[in-house]
């Protein structure tokens, strides 16, 4: 932050667009594509906006990436930077936000990848350092916190404050992963896990939080005049479908199933419009959910974060798509 407390755009959250194909389903319904990635940056509506002229049909990013571009492109460019920060002690959030089925599985789990192969390549390059990896996977379903990494007993797990490390979830499992193969491995585990209750109730991925976080902690080796121990987490989030965060479906029906507005994503985008307007926002209601507890020395102060926001390209998901990218607006 700079001594009049703006932002310098290297501490600004980074906040990028991902439009994927149309899928089968879209196609066999014979729906249309509704946006075109024209540039680098400027994503816009296609079909004449005629009965909704006031509305904007462009939108302008640091980055947008159409149906075409690999996870690999969307991961080094904004991404990375981030997530690697994390190796030097500064902690780093990158989520994945959007309706459901816009994409956000998909594209996490793929930046996840990237960032284990990153992460291990600069440990073989850092012989002068040794390296702890700890993981955890956690979901938060209903304001319920559950242990992907211990099936047993890790439901409705509580939030506890630690004078030291702030808030901790009590009797959560963490790993310390022994290689790179080892840690892959531990994350599919959580992402198996997350799989078994989506199963078991019905369409969980759409209401339900995953957060799996890396731990990374490291030493300077032998030189004992200077050790230099850095630690910090690194947090890979898959977010609830942002229908959830919309006031204007939380219709009668909606309430009668129980679908209605999700807490924790709710105040997770209040965190981040107040992070992004910089500090005279005032007091930032970390507290007020599950999520925005446990993530809250993760976001805002020194830590850096990433937002990666997915669309549909279906004109048939046209109102989700744009309350999308005026989240990802107000991100910025
Ligand atoms: P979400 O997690 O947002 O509900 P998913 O990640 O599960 O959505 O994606 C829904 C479907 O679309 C999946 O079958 C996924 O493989 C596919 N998909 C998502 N993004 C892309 C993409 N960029 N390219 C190709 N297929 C994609
Ligand atoms: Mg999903």
């Amino acid at each position: 932050t700079t001594p009049g407390g703006a932002k310098t755009k290297e501490e600004k959250i980074v906040v990028t667009v991902r439009l994927r194909p149309l899928n089968k389903k879209e196609q066999l319904a014979k729906d249309q594509v509704a946006w075109d990635c024209v540039d680098d940056h400027t994503i816009v509506f296609k079909p004449p906006p005629q009965e909704r002229a006031a509305q904007p049909a462009s939108f302008v990013f640091d980055k947008v990436f159409g149906p075409s571009s690999v996870t690999e492109a969307v991961y080094e460019d904004g991404v990375k930077n981030v997530a690697l920060s994390a190796l030097m002690g500064i902690n780093a959030t990158i989520f994945a936000y959007g309706q459901t089925s816009s994409g956000k599985t998909y594209t996490m789990r793929g930046i996840a990848e990237k960032a284990v192969n990153d992460i291990y390549n600069h440990i073989i390059n850092t012989p002068e350092r040794d390296f702890t990896i700890r993981i955890s996977g956690l979901e938060i379903y209903n304001e319920n916190v559950r242990d992907l990494l211990n099936s047993d007993s890790g439901r409705n797990l509580k939030l506890l404050d630690d004078p030291e490390k702030g808030t901790v979830v009590e009797k959560l499992v963490e790993e310390t992963a022994s290689n790179d193969q080892h840690l892959r491995h531990l994350i599919s585990i959580c992402e198996a896990q997350r799989q078994v209750g989506e199963t078991a109730l019905n369409d969980t991925s759409s209401r339900s939080h995953q957060i799996i976080r890396l731990t990374i902690e490291s030493t300077l080796r032998e030189n004992s005049d200077c050790v230099r121990s850095f630690v910090a987490s690194l947090n890979f989030v898959d977010l609830a479908g942002s229908e959830r965060a919309s006031q204007t479906h939380a219709d009668g029906a909606r309430l009668r199933e129980g679908c209605h507005i999700n807490l924790s994503l709710m105040t997770l985008t209040t965190v981040i419009r107040k992070l992004s307007v910089g500090k005279r926002s005032g007091h930032i209601p970390y507290r007020d959910s599950k999520l925005t507890r446990i993530l809250q020395h993760s976001l805002g102060g020194n830590a850096r974060t990433a937002i990666i926001c997915t669309l549909s390209p279906a004109l048939s998901h046209v109102e989700q798509s744009r309350n999308t990218l005026y989240f990802a607006t107000r991100a910025k």
